[in-house]
């Protein structure tokens, strides 16, 4: 099975996906976790070339490629072969964020990205989490932690706010995989109902 976690900076889908993997793991499950942009050598690579330096770097649609190309490598590489070995992979960001950061924040490219999805990478998650938040919650937690690679935080709250109801929007339009799970709760409470929910979904 193919689960993707999705959600604002600072949601704690990071620290959610990977307890929802221990947990998994220790029913017996044989579990690849990975996350997006990255998850594979090349993918990896490309993730520096687009998170790291002068964000003017690439142009919006130049990035969109980008992430589409480091998304199907990790696919080839990576989560293809593992579901085909009857792995349950679980990703931290798929397309979903592709969709919302590349296709929102630097105007309207939702249909390019959609166009480049069909064409190279096809595959959906069979689940999706959602982790919501209110994104001043989110942007306090990922200051919090915050690295030097990061550039996408400088979006700042109203982009964020977007970014919310963006992905609360994209779980209507996509019902049957969607699972919105409220992420303002301690992080014990909050795995013990991702882990109820991806056990009653899979
Ligand atoms: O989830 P993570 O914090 O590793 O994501 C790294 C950064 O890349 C985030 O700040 C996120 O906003 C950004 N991002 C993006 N487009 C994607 C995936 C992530 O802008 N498709």
């Amino acid at each position: 099975a193919f689960v993707t976690f999705e959600g604002i900076d600072g949601s704690g889908k990071s620290t959610q996906a990977r307890l929802l993997a221990e947990a998994l793991r220790g029913s017996g499950r044989e579990v690849v976790l990975t996350r997006e942009p990255g998850g594979s050598p090349g993918a990896e690579e490309i993730r520096r070339l687009v998170l790291e330096g002068d964000p003017e770097r690439w142009s919006a649609e130049t990035e969109i490629l980008l992430f589409t190309a480091a998304r199907r490598d990790h696919l080839e590489r990576t989560i293809e072969p593992a579901l085909a070995a009857g792995r349950t992979v679980i990703c931290d960001r798929f397309a979903d964020s592709t969709r919302m950061y590349q296709g929102l924040s630097r105007g309207d490219l939702r249909a390019l990205v959609d166009q480049l999805h069909a064409l190279m990478i096809g595959r959906e998650p069979d689940l999706t989490v959602l982790i919501d938040m209110d994104p001043e919650v989110g942007l306090a937690r990922a200051k919090g932690r915050r690295g030097t690679e990061e550039r996408f935080e400088d979006f700042g709250p109203d982009l964020q706010r977007r970014m919310r109801a963006g992905f609360l929007a994209l779980a209507g339009e996509f019902p049957a995989r969607f699972r919105v799970i409220d992420g303002a709760r301690p992080v014990e409470a909050v795995a013990a109902d991702v882990l109820a929910t991806v056990r009653a979904a899979l």
